[in-house]
């Protein structure tokens, strides 16, 4: 056996790919070289909260310092630190991410100057079960700029045992002074037949194995939240199946359509909805290159069809460029309503 499938059994990571990083994180934790502050990057559903859960999980774990004579699994779940974790209640882990507005009941834009001071104070003060203390922060992008300062701090001054774990779908919205200072790790789309095995473990039939693991563009999460929530997957179909509809139409039927096909005002639902968009756009690409049994939405391949017979592949190609500079559009803070105008104006 290879000296890194050893220390790989000695772990029970419910991890979908990202071997690299995987290996990286349980070297350091096998020969304890933690480092103070991570930033793990990549797109949202490839898996980046679950890797850091599983490394959290693993620095708490009572027997990861032990030796491993039982041959026990890391995390073991059954040591005191385990079940405080599994219980939600270990008084050494803080999960941060924005609040919400008690008025609007929406999601505030930032995460505050006062959550990463709160953070700072419970880092500064001594573990009673003389653990690491550790606080993962989810969306680090959207860190005020005041609070992105706070950390800073936290960063050039870091207290022994503590462990700051960033999340960020957006990397250059990281102040670079806060990301020198990390170990940054870049998560990348996970393999097909990686998202397929693991779907297949999870009893998930072959059919709709294939079909998931080909529109979930390399996102584990994003495939196992379909295979898992059917009702998820019919809103899906429903927004795939609208799209379809609005592409076919005129221009002005399209402007008057947008408003009922996405949500203007709220940004994460117009990325979410870029994002089945551009699934469709690929299927009618499939469709034009005779590649039909790739495509994501069989359920309305004769809509498709007919559709992808009114595009040339230029065209099609044309959409997809103009796609995805809507969303680097909506990333840069441009109108949102503007961007989804110009862009179905374009098709
Ligand atoms: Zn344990």
């Amino acid at each position: 056996m290879s000296k890194d499938a050893e220390e790989n059994s000695r772990f029970n990571w419910p991890i979908v790919g990202h071997l690299n990083i995987v290996n990286y994180l349980q070297r350091s934790l096998t020969n304890n070289s933690i480092a103070h502050a991570y930033l793990f990057v990549g797109t949202p559903h490839l898996g980046k909260a679950t890797v850091a859960k599983s490394f959290t999980d693993s620095l708490i774990c009572q027997n990861l310092a032990k030796d491993n004579e039982d041959n026990e699994k890391i995390p073991c779940g059954s040591c005191n630190g385990c079940k405080q974790i599994k219980n939600g209640i270990h008084p050494d882990v803080y999960w941060l991410s924005r609040e919400v507005n008690d008025k609007t009941d929406k999601l505030k834009k930032n995460i505050s100057i006062e959550q990463i001071r709160q953070i700072q104070s419970k880092l500064s003060l001594h573990s009673f079960l003389n653990s690491y203390k550790i606080a993962i922060i989810d969306e680090a992008e959207t860190l005020s700029l005041e609070a992105a300062n706070a950390l800073l701090k936290l960063l050039e001054e870091p207290t022994a045992k503590t462990v700051l774990i960033l999340l960020t779908a957006n990397l250059a919205k990281i102040p670079k002074t806060v990301a020198s200072r990390c170990q940054v790790l870049k998560f990348l789309p996970v393999k097909y037949e990686d998202i397929f095995d693991h779907l297949r473990s999870l009893k998930v039939d072959r059919k709709k194995a294939t079909v998931l693991a080909n529109l979930s563009f390399g996102q584990p999460g994003m495939a196992i939240n379909y295979a898992t929530d059917n009702e998820l997957y019919l809103d899906f179909q429903d927004q795939a199946k609208q799209f379809v509809t609005l592409l076919g139409s005129k221009a002005n039927t399209r402007l008057k359509m947008l408003g009922e096909v996405v949500d203007l005002k709220d940004i994460n639902s117009i990325k979410d909805s870029l994002n089945i968009w551009s699934k469709v756009l690929r299927d009618l690409v499939l469709i034009k290159l005779n590649n039909e049994n790739l495509i994501s939405n069989h359920r309305f391949l004769t809509d498709l069809k007919e559709l992808a017979s009114k595009f040339s592949p230029k065209s099609l190609a044309s959409t997809i460029i103009n796609l995805n500079s809507s969303r680097r559009y909506l990333d840069a803070n441009v109108n949102p309503k503007l961007v989804l105008e110009n862009l179905v104006l374009n098709f």
